[in-house]
């Protein structure tokens, strides 16, 4: 790393008069001239820097990214999963990437032929009947589904079903997302073994059947659990004349192993970019397709223009394709023996709250010994010294102290033995040198930053930055 150069905006590197380009005369033989009535009032602040120093400082900002090309990158829930290369190959050819969405239909077909086939794989790994691949987010799928259900009872004169049942361990788009469905959300509580309590569940029914619009569930749910009583919910809210949502957003443990559509759901999400790889980071790009059930396709809404987020489609179609009907079925058990397996080597150092057998991942509740006073958010920013992303931390809310892992599908033993020793390693110094950790990061370009300082008096601007110096 250059240590002249880090820490610099490229405004900082600004020499006046310094140029990195020279334009070439037009045909004429003069310089290249905008036209004065098109010119702004006042020169652009621009930064005037030479080609290597531009090319060196965006380098060595890009080395400063930890993604999964660098390390481990056990983030649970929204957790940037496998991308292989061979899809980023696919997404990028441009006989597909150079398409426009308003050329003529008949030089589209072969795109048009992916949506159709990769809507047809998500059928036969779901069950369902079928699926639009418009939504460009596991959010913005939820919104469709929910829309869906929601012409489903009005097609039905059925006016009044305007309640979502949301178990308390749900991701925080399912109650954003039915909030924006102008619909009113109940929360189910969890027992203590983190599935849904089906006597609450039952309570609720009693007292709100006929206003009963769905009932959301995440399976595995957001604590890793398969949620055993499916069978016995579905009937319920089945019962009083709901439909089932399932939030798919993270389908890879169940690649393979079940579907939704046999465990009586009628419309759910995928997040094809967690899923069926396309890296996510900073929040795009993204693709949530929605499945529904046989009789439901004619309420699907128009809620994006064209195809949805076709490069993502690309990603999700190659990846399903290069697994093939046979290895697709290796993702699931693969995802959840390797979170068992760091589950099982830690838990004698970190509180494991809920015991047993998880799916694709699992929380921690903090360190065992609360008697060092080393946090959840001490332990994540220690990860960082040794090189590894932090998990997901204080999510789910369910615990004070949650410390939410997923290893994922694709990670060798190696790696995840480097993993556990590491996180037993930050045990052991949280009881002989616990400043060590509470103060660290040491070894990444920021230290530690005031996150309170930081959400209520943020600095965005580069004008803000100099006048504070
Ligand atoms: C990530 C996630 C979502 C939301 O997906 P986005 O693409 O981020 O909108 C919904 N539910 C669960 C369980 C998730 O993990």
């Amino acid at each position: 790393m250059n240590n002249r150069l880090y820490g610099n905006l490229i405004f900082e590197l600004s020499q006046p008069g310094r140029r990195g380009y020279s334009l070439p005369k037009n045909r004429f033989g003069e310089q290249y001239e905008v036209p004065s009535g098109l010119c702004r009032e006042q020169e652009p602040e621009l930064p005037e820097c030479d080609e290597m120093t531009v090319v060196r400082h965006y380098t060595n900002l890009s080395a400063n990214n930890f993604g999964v090309d660098n390390g481990f990158y056990p983030l649970g829930s929204c957790t940037m999963k496998y991308n292989p290369k061979i899809n980023e190959e696919v997404a990028a050819l441009p006989q597909f990437a150079g398409l426009h969405p308003l050329q003529p239909a008949e030089t589209t077909r072969g795109a048009e032929a992916v949506c159709t086939l990769l809507c047809r794989s998500l059928c036969q790994l779901t069950g369902l009947h079928a699926f639009t691949l418009k939504p460009f987010a596991g959010a913005h799928g939820e919104l469709t589904g929910l829309m869906v259900i929601k012409k489903y009872h009005e097609s039905r004169n059925d006016q009044q079903r305007r309640l979502v049942i949301v178990p308390d361990s749900a991701h925080g788009t399912n109650p954003a997302s039915a909030a924006v469905c102008g619909m009113d959300i109940i929360e189910v509580k969890s027992l203590a073994d983190g599935t849904v309590d089906v006597d609450a569940l039952k309570e609720l029914l009693a007292a709100h059947g006929p206003q009963i619009a769905a009932m959301m569930m995440t399976n595995p749910n957001t604590l890793g659990l398969f949620e055993r009583q499916i069978p016995v919910i579905e009937k319920l809210v089945h019962g009083v004349g709901g439909l089932m949502y399932y939030d798919g957003a993270n389908l890879n443990p169940m690649l393979g192993a079940c579907r939704p559509g046999d465990m009586g759901f009628d419309v759910m999400h995928i997040n094809l970019h967690k899923t069926f790889s396309t890296p996510h980071g900073g929040g795009g790009p993204g693709a949530g397709p929605v499945g529904v059930r046989k009789g439901l396709e004619e309420f699907f809404p128009t809620v994006s223009p064209f195809h949805g987020n076709f490069a993502v489609v690309m990603r999700a179609y190659a990846y399903i394709l290069s697994l093939g009907r046979e290895h697709i079925k290796e993702v699931g058990p693969l995802a959840t023996l390797n979170a068992n397996y760091i589950k099982e080597s830690l838990k004698d150092v970190y509180e494991l709250p809920i015991d047993g057998l998880c799916k694709h991942e699992f929380v921690f509740d903090g360190l065992k010994d609360k008697s060092t006073g080393v946090t959840t958010m001490d332990v994540a920013k220690r990860l960082l010294d040794y090189g590894y992303h932090a998990p997901t931390i204080y999510f789910p809310l369910l615990f004070h102290e949650s410390l939410m892992i997923e290893p994922t599908e694709n990670e060798s033993k190696e790696t995840i033995d480097g993993f556990i020793a590491v996180m037993r390693q930050i045990a052991e110094e949280a009881r002989t040198t616990p400043d060590e950790v509470k103060s660290a990061p040491h070894t990444t370009p920021i230290g530690r930053v005031d996150d309170v300082l930081a959400a209520k008096h943020p600095v965005v601007t580069y004008r803000q930055l100099r006048t504070d110096d």
